[in-house]
């Protein structure tokens, strides 16, 4: 606001004029919303911004991370060309990610079959290809890569000027060389956002202050999980044989030896990603450290630096011009945070950013449309800052970013869990489960059993096939449908809810209508306003006794504690009596399931145990031996289960009562990927593979948890809305006539080739023996019987739609 007095209100306010907040701000405008105003402490971009190589890809992941890729690419070309104020953008230069691994190309060719779903085309090339379209790259060690054509790179400067200059066009205020000092809450959750050169009163605050976004959470009381990370690039001097090639140079990245380059002016720009990496800023950061750059250290880089020697021989004979060193944020799993703050009101971030140029378009927008729309046209799971919960400190953090540091461009293989910052939660039973020969994954922090290792030297050869664990779960589904095996589900999120309008609460909260009755269970879904699918509940009615008054468990996804914690307290009426308490990190849960799971559970605990007392879906407090326990009969794999909670200071106790009587019906352990198989069999859906927020519960299959006539409820109006516009998408099950790998998540599913629809979730079922996907489809090819085919590691192969949940259909085995 050079110049002028800066005003003393807004409806938004966003920390930290970079990429981050710039995009913010514009995005904000677009979506309807003007009085918004930025304010930054220096100048726009003298964060990280301003020396980024500045890249931009469209790889990505997931979907949700091309579609933003993909957005960010779109707005740059448009800024490109603004005759008003065109943004420097050398769009499409290509560029390769290579790979010396087949497991690497496997990736490669799904990621591939991925991205064309959301209209991006790569391509996979063997290495001679790469060369011909790189012409520095030597092809040692080398068997191909994937080809991006769209890659290219951008003015990092322009580009905050342009967002903010069109932010301004539109109404909004940006206020430069403006430290803000402190936050206050008030008790409408609006704010007081305090600065060096005034206050500004708002309803919601954004936190995108980069490197300092945990001096900003700070003000509000919140520790970020984003650590900061050296990042070294250079740029050399230039190098003939790129003018002779007379093409622009591809962009490279390089999991083989941990680098990436691109064009600048006549040579090169290469950035390492070293073994030897630093944490950056851990202590506290200088006031002063503006438009900074930390000093430069190659020898540092000395391992990558050989390896990318080793691809572009002519970098032995060229100079190198200049060096930069500057610090680039990491989160546990490498995405960004960008979504509302965890158990904050009106308060947002777009932090975390360790590849802000290439996705910081994509992000402010998603971020824009969440602000104004409460959720944004993609699911935003794999960027939702509730994605982590209570053990997602910088500490952690800061273990992960060097891990992912060490690894950035090795993307994780299916059922990869790698190791840095583990264990981080255990229960009682973590040690005693491993000594037994559980091999752990982890889930949002947890360590869970993932299968049971056949001998103590059993690994796993990481890929996208079915490899040596497919048997492994092969005998452990048929031991638990034969017999009966038991597991430990740790981190199961678990709140308590009390008072006397719990019911009618959860009546409004969810779409359908879940039992009220004492000692009984039901499932439910919650919508939000969109009438889109928001969260997946047990609730489990547990009447009152000596351990409490009556009270409601609500049971959700491991990593859905904060999100469904948000949503659900956001939703409680002033005047309504409801109490919630989260008993998540205090209990965890044994499962027993299989025929003889009644029997080990009759030899344990005293009650009556038979179908008539506790039939199907009841619910009772126990004691399992000496272990008070809490026993649901629900089953996630098809056969007679119950999952029985208990508290952890009993849990070993309960396991050693359960262990002993198993053995009678030689009881073995099983782990989550057989759980995985089993669920496919039974047309089970997990929350955030298959229940997601672009999606209503009639295009998921779940319209018998929906009743419209019971009154309202969160999402009605518009569901009805949705109903009367007609459905885009079917959830279906389908049958693959493949038999070595299952189709992943994000495959595409094609008619005479084109695309129809997006696998969510693949895997054998072992029980009907037969290679299962879920995928959303065009409704139209939904019908039983129709044929398509599915790509699996980036072939077709022909398919089916088959009725949901092929196993017991009747349901006879769980209500046995
Ligand atoms: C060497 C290097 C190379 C990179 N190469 C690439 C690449 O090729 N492609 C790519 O996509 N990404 C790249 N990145 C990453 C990318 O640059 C960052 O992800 C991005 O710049 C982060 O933007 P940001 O807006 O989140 O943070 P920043 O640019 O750091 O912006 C945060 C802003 O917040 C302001 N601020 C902080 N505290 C306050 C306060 N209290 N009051 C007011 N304002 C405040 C700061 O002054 C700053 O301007 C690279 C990074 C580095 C270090």
């Amino acid at each position: 606001m050079d110049g002028k007095q800066m005003r003393d209100q807004a409806r938004v306010v966003v920390i930290g004029g970079g990429i981050a907040g710039c995009s913010a701000l514009y995005h904000l405008t677009q979506e309807g919303w003007t009085d918004v105003m930025l304010i930054e402490r220096d100048e726009l971009t003298s964060g990280t911004t301003w020396h980024s190589a500045a890249q931009v890809t469209n790889f990505g992941m997931s979907q949700t991370m091309v579609g933003l890729k993909t957005h960010s690419i779109t707005l740059y070309k448009e800024l490109r060309d603004d005759p008003e104020y065109p943004v420097g953008y050398n769009y499409g230069d290509g560029g390769i990610r290579l790979a010396n691994t087949q497991a690497q190309m496997d990736g490669y060719r799904q990621f591939t079959s991925m991205a064309a779903g959301m209209g991006v085309e790569f391509e996979v090339l063997d290495a001679a290809e790469c060369a011909r379209r790189h012409p520095l790259i030597s092809t040692d060690n080398l068997l191909g890569g994937l080809w991006d054509p769209t890659d290219g790179h951008i003015d990092p400067a322009q580009l905050c000027q342009a967002l903010a200059r069109r932010a301004r066009l539109a109404g909004a205020e940006v206020n430069r060389h403006t430290p803000v000092t402190r936050l206050t809450q008030h008790a409408d959750s609006t704010w007081t956002v305090h600065t060096e050169k005034g206050d500004v009163r708002c309803e919601i605050v954004v936190n995108a202050g980069g490197y300092r976004c945990n001096e900003i959470g700070a003000m509000m009381g919140v520790q970020h999980p984003v650590a900061s990370m050296e990042h070294q690039y250079f740029l050399t001097e230039d190098i003939p044989a790129i003018a002779e090639a007379g093409h622009r140079m591809p962009l490279l990245r390089c999991p083989i030896s941990d680098y990436y380059s691109r064009q600048e002016k006549g040579g090169l720009l290469l950035g390492f990603y070293e073994q030897d990496c630093r944490t950056w800023g851990m202590d506290g950061i200088d006031p002063k450290f503006t438009n900074a750059l930390c000093p430069d250290d190659l020898d540092r880089v000395t391992d990558v630096l050989e390896g990318a020697f080793a691809r572009m021989p002519v970098l032995m004979e060229t100079g190198i011009r200049e060096v930069v060193n500057g610090p680039i944020t990491y989160t546990i799993d490498g995405a960004p945070l960008v979504g509302p703050i965890p158990g904050k009101r009106n308060a947002f971030c777009i932090i975390g950013l360790r590849a802000g140029l290439g996705e910081g378009g994509g992000h402010g927008w998603l971020l824009a449309q969440q602000i104004v729309h409460g959720e944004a046209q993609y699911d935003t799971w794999v960027i939702d800052p509730r994605r982590f919960t209570g053990h997602a400190t910088v500490e952690l953090t800061a273990l992960k970013a060097i891990e992912d540091y060490q690894n950035e461009f090795r993307f994780h293989f299916p059922h990869e869990h790698r190791p840095a910052g583990r264990p981080m939660k255990t229960t009682p039973l973590t040690q005693v489960l491993i000594s037994e020969g559980a091999e752990m994954g982890t889930v949002n922090g947890w360590e869970r059993v993932d299968y049971i290792k056949p001998t103590q030297d059993f690994k796993e050869t990481l890929g996208f096939k079915f490899n040596e664990v497919h048997d492994v779960v092969a005998k452990e589904v048929t031991a638990i449908s034969t017999n009966v095996g038991m597991t430990e589900v740790s981190g199961f999120n678990r709140f308590e809810l009390t008072g006397t309008d719990v019911h009618s609460f959860l009546d409004r909260m969810m779409c359908g209508t879940v039992t009220k009755r004492e000692g009984r269970v039901g499932l439910g879904y919650l919508l939000n306003n969109h009438g889109l699918l928001k969260a997946e509940a047990t609730i489990a009615n547990i009447p009152a006794s000596d351990r409490g008054p009556a009270r409601v468990w609500y049971g959700s996804a491991a990593a859905s504690e904060y999100h469904d914690m948000d949503w659900l307290k956001a939703h409680i009426k002033a005047d309504e009596d409801v109490k919630i308490r989260s008993l998540t990190n205090a209990q965890t849960i044994l499962v027993i399931a299989g025929p003889k799971a009644r029997d080990v559970l009759s030899m344990t605990a005293r009650e009556d145990w038979s179908r008539e007392a506790f039939p199907w879906l009841s619910v009772r407090e126990t004691h399992i031996g000496i272990a008070p326990a809490t026993v649901l009969g629900v089953s996630f794999s098809g056969e007679l289960a119950y999952e029985i909670h208990v508290p952890n200071e009993s849990l070993h106790a309960a396991y050693v009562a359960l262990r002993k009587a198993g053995e009678a019906y030689g009881m073995t352990l099983f782990g989550s990927r057989a759980v995985e198989s089993m669920r496919m069999e039974k047309g089970f859906l997990h929350w955030k593979s298959d229940i997601l927020t672009e999606f209503d519960p009639f295009e998921t299959g779940l319209e018998r948890f929906v009743q419209l006539s019971k009154g309202d409820f969160i999402g009605k109006d518009a569901l009805e809305k949705r109903m009367v516009a007609g459905q885009q998408r079917k959830l279906v099950t389908l049958v693959i006539d493949a038999k070595h790998a299952p189709a992943h998540g994000g495959a595409s599913v094609r008619l005479d080739g084109r695309i129809i629809g997006t696998v969510t979730s693949g895997d054998w079922g072992h029980r009907v023996d037969k290679n299962l996907a879920f995928a959303f489809i065009e409704p139209e090819f939904s019908p039983v019987g129709t044929t398509m085919t599915v790509d699996i590691i980036g072939e077709a192969f022909a398919a089916e739609v088959i009725e949901s949940g092929p196993y017991d259909p009747e349901y006879s085995r769980i209500r046995s």
